[in-house]
């Protein structure tokens, strides 16, 4: 009988490194616990760096002066276990259309397979973090919007945690903002990410409310990681996790998803 994998999750294309500072561990480790607990494709997305014009460096992505070991360790992680296991290289991203030329620049010496839409931010100033907890409805409307623009905008192979807003204002106004994001999602059949950090760490995402309207859609959906450590690689209970809240709304998590070339 062939062997199962852990409630089958054959794929994760959401995994970070030590590199981008608030993640631990070899890159060689998340791949080994990768093929150790049955799944065929591995994906880097480290959190890309965002190249702002005054060339302010994040504090939470990578920094620009390790772009290149990211690159050339991935490529070699993937040559290297080439037959065990597939390794992509791709970057998680928030979509700001006005640094968008930029990072296709900084970007296009090395071979990037895909993007994830990670919007943190509605835009380039980054003031506003979505994860912190607020009532404003504008800003609600101006996260839902980003992430609309950047799945419209065909760069991104799928939107990771698009729960990620914190929204404490009223019901009727986060359905209708959210129900935008599900609207868009559907349109481009962009699949929508369902959080297994967010199960871990019992952040205010996965939000109920938002898979239920992903399920009335009639969304794509699919599982990430958000590995920031080895161990956070398909950890089996967090799987189980994730498939029991889809399973929920009588969504179905897809295996595999299809890489759209970024550029
Ligand atoms: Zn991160
Ligand atoms: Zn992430």
């Amino acid at each position: 009988m062939e062997q199962m994998s852990h409630f089958g999750m054959i794929a994760n294309y959401h995994t970070h490194t030590y590199r981008c500072g608030h993640a631990r561990g070899a890159d060689r480790e998340y791949v080994e616990t990768a093929i150790l607990r049955g799944l065929k494709v591995l994906g880097f997305s480290e959190h890309v760096p965002m190249p702002f014009v005054d060339g302010h460096e994040s504090g939470f992505r990578v920094p620009r002066r390790l772009l290149e070991d990211y690159v050339q360790c991935v490529l070699d992680l993937k040559r290297e276990y080439a037959g065990n296991i597939e390794i992509h290289l791709g970057f998680e991203a928030e979509y700001y259309p006005d640094l968008w030329e930029r990072m296709k620049t900084m970007l296009s010496p090395y071979p990037v397979e895909y993007l994830i839409l990670g919007q943190h931010f509605p835009d380039s100033r980054e003031v506003t973090y979505g994860a912190v907890p607020q009532s404003s409805r504008q800003e609600l409307a101006a996260y839902a919007a980003a992430a609309v623009a950047g799945m419209r905008s065909g760069h991104f192979s799928y939107l990771a945690h698009p729960d990620l807003f914190c929204f404490t204002g009223s019901e009727a106004a986060y359905r209708e903002e959210m129900g935008k994001i599900c609207q868009a999602a559907r349109e481009t059949g962009t699949p929508l990410e369902i959080n297994l950090l967010g199960l871990r760490d019992k952040r205010t995402y996965p939000e109920p409310i938002f898979w239920e309207l992903a399920a009335r859609e009639g969304c794509r959906v699919v599982l990430g990681c958000d590995a920031h450590d080895p161990k956070d690689v398909a950890r089996p209970e967090n799987v189980a996790e994730g498939y029991a809240l889809a399973r929920r709304f009588g969504l179905e998590p897809e295996g595999t998803v299809d890489l759209l070339p970024p550029f």
